[in-house]
């Protein structure tokens, strides 16, 4: 679309109320005829009038430009100064216990937005390093008036945005690109469980349910945009293990993602809601690895699926619970419970009665070692270990029993949540995800849950058993299809 086009009277964005009032007041922010609500944004350092240099959209956990409600703020911020726009991504060489399986994810995934950019006419630029002395060192060698970021709940990424504000001077500002209806703005503290954020997010969702526009051609450049990331030079920068390989069952990037979400949406969304935790007949979205690299998008899942409530009412209302509640939880978990990786963020009732079962005689114990290379006397766990090892995604309902037996093989909850968390983040291609550090928490310390009958070990956590398990779904099938290295997708 040409510059005219756009400032044409008839366009909306003649209607669209400057950013910088936007900032300090509550309100909408139109654009494209769309319009973002402005509870999305949360500003770490404000943007100064004039601004002075390009707007930086410095993707992190939202790896996509399309539907992306960060993206657009930064284009909009773009378009409204007549200032340049740039996509940067900072990759670091290591990060918590990932390898090359959810690099190569990523990375991949990455490319695909570098084309998509070179297509809007965007400069796409890919930082190699440490990430905070890196991204210091480029905003103190260019010219930048903002950078806009997404929005994300784990630690380390709170350390890289402290590290940028406390380094540098460039006006910071955040936009939850990753949440339907925006975390901080939802609940400013930890929710107890899903029956209290339920009706936080079902009140407001009508307000948020709205995809982003799609993204604007970028006039704001000298000369035509060719971005030439020297992909190979990326992967020799990794510092990573290289002894989990790439999934050759799911496949990374945006397309790969749509196809699967086109795949769910036409042929599996009318069985969610009977057949999701039958780990036999692949009834799920494998939407998560997707999500969690932020390669799709929450509301487009959501929107897709929406279409067809009135046709499925119940698989629909069950996957939205599962895409919107559940997922929106974790972030909310991890983002004001600042222990959400161990013992100590467990509820008190689970932790005081974890410590009244420490000495309880474990009928078995494992080591890490035994646990990786699915080892134990079970064959249903060591079934659920290898879906995981071998395509990088273990189904759902296998991950709760698979991390309630690592609490009653090990000697202690703190040991069997550290090895819960390693295993998950080392090879499920959607680990590192709040979603994971909530999965173990509440599998293992009773996150988002209520007390159960106390029994050994466990104590008031609640239990799960092999045969219960082969009361909802055919076991040996499970195992048999784990052991044959047959893909049910
Ligand atoms: C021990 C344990 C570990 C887990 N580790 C991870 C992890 O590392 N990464 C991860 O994304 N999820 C994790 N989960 C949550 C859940 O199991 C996965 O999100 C789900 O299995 C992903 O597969 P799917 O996309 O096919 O799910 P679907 O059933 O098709 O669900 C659709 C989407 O809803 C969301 N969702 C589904 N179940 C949950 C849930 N219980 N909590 C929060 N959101 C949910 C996810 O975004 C998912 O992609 C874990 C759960 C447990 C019990």
């Amino acid at each position: 679309m040409q510059l005219l086009q756009l400032l044409s009277p008839d366009n909306t964005y003649w209607n669209f109320i400057k950013p910088y009032d936007v900032l300090t007041s509550y309100g909408f922010f139109y654009g494209y005829n769309h319009k973002m609500n402005t509870n999305r944004i949360h500003i770490y350092r404000s943007i100064e009038q004039p601004i002075q240099g390009e707007i930086v959209y410095w993707m992190s956990r939202d790896q996509r430009i399309d539907s992306n409600w960060a993206f657009t703020y930064a284009q909009q911020l773009s378009i409204e100064h007549k200032l340049p726009l740039r996509i940067v991504f900072t990759l670091s060489p290591v990060f918590l216990d990932a390898t090359l399986r959810q690099y190569s994810f990523m990375i991949e995934g990455l490319k695909q937005v570098e084309k998509r950019a070179t297509s809007l006419n965007i400069p796409f630029t890919l930082l190699l390093g440490e990430v905070v002395p890196t991204f210091v060192q480029y905003l103190q060698s260019h010219q930048i008036g903002a950078v806009i970021t997404d929005f994300d709940p784990l630690k380390i990424k709170k350390i890289w945005k402290e590290g940028i504000l406390s380094q540098t001077n460039v006006p910071l500002i955040e936009v939850d690109a990753h949440n339907i209806v925006p975390c901080k703005w939802v609940s400013q503290k930890v929710e107890f469980g899903a029956y209290t954020i339920r009706p936080k997010i079902k009140k407001n969702l009508d307000e948020y349910f709205e995809s982003p526009p799609q993204p604007m051609q970028n006039v704001f450049t000298t000369s035509e945009v060719v971005n030439t990331t020297n992909w190979d030079d990326v992967y020799a920068s990794l510092k990573v293990s290289n002894s989990v390989l790439p999934s050759k069952v799911y496949l990374p990037g945006r397309e790969a993602g749509l196809k699967v979400l086109h795949t769910f949406i036409s042929q599996k969304v009318e069985s969610y809601g009977t057949l999701r935790n039958d780990p036999t007949k692949g009834m799920i979205s494998n939407l998560s690895p997707y999500l969690h690299f932020g390669q799709l998008s929450a509301i487009e899942c959501a929107v897709q699926a929406k279409q067809l409530a009135e046709e499925f009412p119940e698989s629909v209302a069950s996957f939205l619970e599962e895409l919107i509640v559940r997922r929106e939880l974790s972030d909310n978990f991890c983002l004001y419970n600042a222990h959400y990786d161990s013992f100590e963020g467990f509820p008190d009732w689970a932790k005081k009665s974890l410590n009244e079962h420490r000495n309880d005689k474990r009928d078995f114990i494992y080591s890490l070692e035994e646990f990786d290379n699915s080892a134990t006397h079970d064959a249903l766990w060591n079934a659920a270990q290898n879906e995981m090892v071998k395509t990088g995604k273990m189904h759902g309902y296998m991950r709760m029993y698979w991390a309630k037996k690592i609490l009653e093989w090990t000697k202690t909850p703190e040991e069997a949540h550290t090895i819960a968390i390693y295993l998950n983040d080392r090879y499920q291609i959607d680990g590192r995800d709040p979603n994971g550090y909530v999965g173990v928490a509440w599998s293992i310390g009773g996150v988002h849950d209520r007390a159960w009958f106390e029994r050994p070990v466990y104590g008031k956590i609640r239990y799960m058993n092999y045969n219960g398990c082969a009361s909802k779904f055919d076991v040996k099938q499970y195992i048999r299809l784990q052991s044959d290295d047959l893909s049910l997708f």
